[in-house]
């Protein structure tokens, strides 16, 4: 409701600005507070924080966004040139972790004293606990949603709660910090090669491995949105907007169900915009190769068996219970001495070609409303593309399963055979594959598709990832890793463990030597 009025509440404060100037200065009249805004270095997405932007605006804050992608060193130039009294941190892949913590440490390193808000997706109450309060000497608070900003600000500034609220946020941040460290000492690793041996049980001698049927890389231009709307899980769209809770059933919610089916509705004109007055482009590219798994890492070959590059990958190696596997995706791929060759599928695709014309129109009509809901529809069609993308794959490119038919809700279930994890995420958290990925597929030349210094995509509305054929395939979490796979990891990729340490940073069971 807040997003939806900012409109009217932007354009009436824009129209009265002059004014209340006046007013200011004849009678000292303030804001709440001023509030600098940014997504850190190497990072695009910002959902959350123009979300939160509006909420602190509708309060009575001024806030000032700094944009994404920005360095330490010009956010903190910027919080002195408008002297904010609070500096909000935003981002949403892991790498951003880091960059909050240097960002913080510079903090201390200038003198700074203004509190330190931190949101984002892979933020957490423990990261900043853990990671940024120990680097900076005033208050560094975690901010689980948009609609606990107001609260935390206020508490932060104002001038008889302030000091109770940050001690006990200082002590309830000790104690996360306490039960961390009890949790790393319990931490039950086994030696990665004890791990290996405990490698998901496939048979490899029974199995024969699909052909594609159109090998080598694929490039998809100008795919019809239309053809995605049906493949939206809208669930998640929900999600973007803090209103949790399972599509359809969010919709008839005692609570929730009245907004919820406004917002609904708007998403439905909106889309029907999108696809009628072609708002947005989308593009893909897909490859399917030859295939051996050596150990950890996956043998990429091209049609005629040349080697073209290997990828790696992390096992979990957490001591598991009787009967459950050290899992981890070269598991996945047939091994070399098995004498089989398989096959592994790498794919790109993005929604949110075209994006910045229309957003920049919704801006300058103060509509933040509608700007957020065309980023998170467009992440929606993105996503939508990636299941669209890999029921292609399945049925046509690679063709395994050439007479599946299954209902989107039997897609979002992943009732099929195979999965399409992402780069960066639980089952493969080293962003810096995503490198290997672009190479392999050419993904700039074909679609445009780029990754920051951070390995974030840009169009933000865009999902990568690897193909696994297997029926046994399956998702997991890689979790803590020990030093021992860590300096492994380092050799096969050609890096330094101090520079695989930083990428690995929110995996590390141990703490790094600095
Ligand atoms: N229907 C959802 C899909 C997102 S979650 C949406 O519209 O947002 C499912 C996707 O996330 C998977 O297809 C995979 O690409 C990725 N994923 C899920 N679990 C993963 C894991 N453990 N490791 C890597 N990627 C994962």
């Amino acid at each position: 409701q807040v997003v939806k009025s900012a409109r009217v509440m932007k354009k009436a404060v824009a129209y009265l600005e002059p004014y209340m100037e006046e007013e200011k200065a004849a009678c000292g009249a303030q804001s709440q507070g001023k509030i600098l805004l940014a997504t850190v270095k190497g990072d695009v997405h910002d959902i959350g924080k123009n979300i939160v932007a509006v909420v602190l605006q509708c309060n009575n804050y001024e806030v000032i966004d700094a944009g994404v992608m920005q360095p330490a060193d010009e956010i903190l130039k910027r919080a002195q040139e408008v002297g904010a009294d609070i500096i909000g941190l935003s981002g949403l892949i892991t790498p951003s972790l880091d960059e909050m913590v240097h960002v913080a440490k510079e903090m201390q390193r200038l003198g700074m004293q203004q509190p330190l808000m931190i949101g984002g997706a892979t933020t957490s109450k423990a990261h900043t606990a853990v990671k940024i309060e120990p680097e900076y000497a005033h208050p560094s608070v975690y901010v689980p949603d948009a609609s606990r900003a107001v609260g935390v600000a206020a508490s932060l500034l104002s001038t008889d709660q302030r000091e109770v609220y940050i001690q006990t946020l200082r002590e309830e941040y000790a104690a996360v910090r306490e039960r961390r460290a009890a949790k790393n000492e319990a931490r039950n690793l086994i030696p990665i090669k004890e791990a290996r041996q405990n490698r998901a049980a496939i048979d490899w001698s029974a199995f024969n491995a699909p052909k594609p049927a159109i090998p080598g890389v694929t490039v998809l231009d100008n795919i019809p949105i239309t053809e995605l709307t049906g493949y939206i899980d809208w669930t998640y769209f929900f999600h973007a907007w803090e209103l949790k809770g399972r599509y359809p059933q969010i919709l008839e919610d005692t609570a929730k169900g009245e907004e919820a089916t406004m917002l609904y509705n708007d998403a439905q004109s909106m889309l029907q915009r999108i696809v009628e007055e072609q708002w947005l482009q989308a593009k893909a590219v897909v490859g399917i190769f030859p295939a051996n798994a050596v150990d950890d890492d996956i043998e990429v070959c091209a049609e005629d068996g040349k080697p073209l590059l290997t990828l790696h990958t992390l096992r979990k190696q957490g001591k598991q219970p009787q009967g459950r596997a050290n899992d981890c995706l070269a598991d996945f791929i047939a091994p070399k001495a098995s004498g089989q060759t398989d096959y592994i599928g790498a794919f790109a695709c993005a929604t949110g070609f075209g994006i910045e014309e229309k957003l920049a129109e919704f801006e300058a009509e103060h509509d933040d409303y509608h700007a957020i809901l065309l980023k998170v529809l467009a992440d929606r069609l993105a996503e939508a593309l990636a299941e669209w993308l890999h029921r292609k794959v399945r049925k046509e490119l690679w063709g395994y399963a050439p007479d599946e038919d299954l209902s989107n809700d039997e897609l979002i279930a992943e009732k099929y055979a195979g999965i399409r994890p992402a780069l960066g995420y639980p089952a493969a958290p080293d962003h810096t594959e995503k490198d290997l990925l672009w190479k392999l597929l050419s993904v700039e030349e074909h679609t445009g598709i780029w990754l920051t210094e951070s390995k974030a995509m840009v169009p933000t509305a865009a999902v990568s990832g690897l193909y696994f054929s297997h029926p046994q395939a399956h998702y997991f979490t890689v979790g803590s890793l020990g030093r021992d796979q860590v300096q492994d990891y380092a050799e096969r990729k050609g890096m330094s463990l101090s520079e695989a340490e930083q990428w690995l940073g929110p995996n590390l069971g141990y703490e790094p030597e600095a």
